[in-house]
């Protein structure tokens, strides 16, 4: 498959290390190096001189990106209720002059901005909020109840209106096709399939992009970006399996086919998937955590019903661990003697988030001529999902997804010396989950727009 020939491409290119320095650069031994690198050295100063003309009204956009977040946060909107959100979004891209498509899947909405030619570069926002009561006290707290921004897709969708702001304004500078996109439907899992499936490419409601930008506001210092070469998410599949037996009385089982037993057996059975299919390097986790069946002592009912999570960093273990659970499933069904076999529900399937080597190297780079190297710095793969790698997978384009670092950084600081993250900074998803607005807007905004100018080409 396609993404498994792209995975392996990009971890030979891992594996050859990524120093910085500009892409393409010169080897050891080339010659006319000394031309070569004026010539190196003037594209940059030209590239920064665009950059630097690009984010110049950046300082008089802020209050209003501030007014907007504020906003956003007070009146969040759960998957796939994103309406007020995506009118908002929709107005402004108008205004700017994006060929604006909206109620994409219910209410994803996508802007283009044609500008010449070169590559097509995609930034990505998700919109949704979570079902969350707040608990920050903040001035411009929800006015929901019990729906919160609590994982900052209202700092993804204003930052990104930021950068397709600057973008706009500053079109002179670059060449070059900019989709801007904002998804329904993050949390849930559904928003950027349901994206797809409504035609995003295939019906050409956006031309396919040659590169997938997109960015998360985490709880670490403003002013920070962490990045993670290769898998930085893991895979997550959630599945519902419906056993079919044939039901009778308790008292003559010999007169049926059992679920419960069916089930039970598919239950501990696929607990040595993880045991006995997957190498001890690999990484997987196969979760039963829901399993209905009858509702009485006496009577055995006519099917059984099993819902599972099954976690993995890699397409291959993934997809063996997938193929794996069905194998189980139809065994154990065929063992007790079911008529039927089993059904399969997807209840929702986010892949590996999988950063591309030489995008990371390359948008790093870009980042870094503006923040400066202190400014970056590594991070682990994290455990939690993301569904922005179908937009890429779907297209055959790279991605690059890094955190945006969305905390108040002495506080940050404080509960670092003190031994006290977990305590006192709370995580995405959390009641007290509030970034600091002004900085991390800021931030975000230069970044996403850094990120597209480098991918994008120059006048
Ligand atoms: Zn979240
Ligand atoms: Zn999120």
């Amino acid at each position: 498959m396609g993404h498994r020939d792209e995975d392996r491409e990009t971890r030979t290119d891992t594996a050859d290390g990524y120093g910085g320095g500009r892409a393409g650069g010169r080897g050891p031994g080339d010659g006319g190096a000394d031309a070569a690198a004026d010539r190196d050295a003037a594209a940059d100063r030209d590239a920064a001189a665009d950059r630097d003309a690009v984010l110049a009204p950046l300082d008089d956009r802020l209050d209003d990106l501030v007014a907007l977040y504020e906003d956003l946060h007070r009146h969040p909107e759960l998957s796939f209720q994103e309406t007020r959100t995506a009118a908002e979004v929709a107005r402004r891209l108008s205004s700017w002059g994006y060929d604006v498509t909206t109620e994409i899947a219910g209410t994803g909405v996508t802007g283009v901005l044609r500008n010449g030619s070169g590559p097509v570069v995609l930034l990505r926002a998700d919109m949704d909020a979570l079902p969350v009561t707040e608990g920050t006290g903040l001035p411009y707290a929800s006015t929901v109840p019990g729906v919160m921004h609590a994982c900052g897709h209202d700092v993804h969708v204003s930052c990104l209106l930021g950068a397709a702001d600057l973008l706009a304004a500053g079109r002179a500078r670059w060449s070059g096709t900019l989709v801007v996109l904002f998804q329904p439907a993050e949390e849930s899992g559904g928003g950027a399939r349901a994206m797809l499936a409504a035609g995003l490419y295939t019906e050409g409601i956006v031309p396919t992009p040659d590169v997938v930008l997109a960015q998360h506001v985490a709880p670490f210092g403003a002013g920070l970006i962490a990045y993670c070469p290769g898998a930085c998410m893991a895979a997550a599949d959630s599945l519902e399996i419906t056993f079919h037996g044939s039901g009778g009385h308790g008292s003559r089982p010999e007169t049926t086919v059992d679920p419960i037993v069916m089930a039970a057996s598919f239950v501990q059975r696929v607990q040595s998937v993880v045991a006995r299919e997957v190498a001890p390097g690999e990484r997987a986790v196969v979760t039963v955590g829901s399993f209905q069946a009858g509702d009485t002592a006496n009577v055995i009912p006519d099917r059984a019903v099993v819902k599972l999570s099954v976690r993995t960093f890699d397409e291959t273990v993934r997809s063996r661990v997938l193929d794996a659970v069905d194998r189980i499933a139809r065994a154990e069904a065929e063992a007790s003697g079911a008529q039927r076999p089993p059904e399969t529900v997807v209840l929702d399937a986010f892949p590996v988030t999988f950063n591309d080597a030489r995008t990371l190297r390359q948008v790093n780079s870009a980042f870094t001529g503006l923040f400066g190297e202190q400014r970056l710095f590594a991070y682990d793969p994290a455990s939690g999902s993301e569904d922005a790698g179908l937009l890429a997978t779907a297209a055959g384009a790279p991605l690059y997804y890094w955190w945006l670092g969305g905390w108040d950084p002495e506080a940050f600081h404080t509960a670092f010396a003190a031994g006290r993250l977990a305590q006192d900074i709370p995580s995405n998803h959390s009641p007290r989950f509030a970034p600091v607005a002004r900085p991390t807007l800021t931030m975000g905004v230069q970044a996403l727009t850094t990120a597209a100018l480098s991918r994008l080409e120059a006048r």
